[in-house]
């Protein structure tokens, strides 16, 4: 009997990036997402992201937090390669959104990626297409102010089977505003610009206080009255934000919660917070709530 003879061979890099990518990177809305909570891992203040067609066409963003050395530009568009942790150890006392090291290597394996940073000390330059670095450029330069301009093109290019995961139109937008809006409700104190298409950029600048962010993104032009209770037990502290309006049923609310800074969703607490309103809405009707729990 005559086998198909296949030798076994380890996958070059970029292929495998491409496979883990779809883990990492799902859709355009997990990527900006990464990208944002890269920025202030970096620890910029302002932010300005710009997409196009949903993020399918063009997503950049432009941060001013501490830059990437020149010289370490291409790791940081390799697969595990982190500043965030340097032993195991390091995981369970982490400040800092990412450390595993995956997210720009996903993105810049399924994409055209550009990236121009400057630090301190010096100014780089990268661009990979699919995951292949096609040039790269160092310069010793002394600078005062640093930062990082990323340019996500033709996301999905190389890998079609993963595009026809992206539904309609409309439902990657709204996965793109939760993200965003989740994003500048918790970071209330830095300022941000958003450009969709070539629509006129949105201007959000930072605020004092979360209130009058949650007003300026949810509520824009609206008189929507909020309430604030705050409450602290047992290492616990929790701050909530529920409007004086209400009507029936959930559909086109705001509901969001926070947990040390991270948005989730989970239905117990859902509920809880829908009772809490009790008091404020009449029988049958819920409001709009912003939720932030810290432990
Ligand atoms: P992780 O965030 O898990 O460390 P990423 O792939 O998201 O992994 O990023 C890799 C590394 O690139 C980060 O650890 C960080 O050192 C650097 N980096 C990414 N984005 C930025 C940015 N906007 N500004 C400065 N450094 C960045
Ligand atoms: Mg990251």
């Amino acid at each position: 009997m005559q086998m198909n003879q296949t030798s076994i061979q380890l996958l070059p890099e970029h292929i495998v990036d491409q496979i883990k990518a779809g883990e990492v990177i799902e859709r355009p809305s997990t990527l900006i997402k990464e990208i944002l909570e890269n920025a202030i891992d970096a620890g910029a203040t302002k932010l300005d992201l710009h997409l196009i067609e949903n993020g399918l066409e063009l997503i950049s963003l432009i941060d001013n937090g501490k830059g990437i050395s020149a010289e370490e530009l291409p790791l940081a568009f390799c697969r595990h390669a982190t500043s965030k942790i340097d032993k195991f150890e390091d995981i369970y006392h982490l400040n800092s959104y990412g450390f595993r090291g995956e997210a720009l290597a996903s993105i810049a394996s399924v994409s055209k990626v550009s990236c121009e940073s400057t630090t301190v000390t010096s100014y780089g330059q990268i661009n990979i297409d699919g995951g292949l670095t096609s040039n790269h450029y160092v310069e010793e330069r002394k600078s005062n102010t640093t930062g990082t301009k990323l340019f996500i093109k033709d996301l999905f290019y190389n890998t079609p089977v993963r595009m026809k995961f992206i539904q309609s139109k409309t439902s990657e937008k709204n996965h793109i505003k939760k993200i965003i809006h989740s994003f500048l409700l918790d970071h209330f104190d830095k300022d941000f610009s958003l450009k969709w298409d070539n629509k006129e950029k949105e201007i959000y600048p930072k605020k004092e206080n979360q209130a009058d962010r949650i007003k300026d993104v949810l509520f824009k032009g609206q008189s929507i009255e909020l309430e604030e209770i705050s409450a602290s037990y047992d290492g616990v502290s929790v701050k909530l934000f529920l409007s004086h309006e209400s009507s029936r049923g959930n559909a086109h609310k705001s509901h969001f919660l926070f947990v040390n800074q991270r948005y989730v969703k989970e239905m117990a607490i859902h509920k809880v917070i829908l009772n809490s309103g009790a008091t404020l809405w009449p029988e049958g009707e819920a409001g709009h709530y912003i939720c932030f729990v810290e432990m």
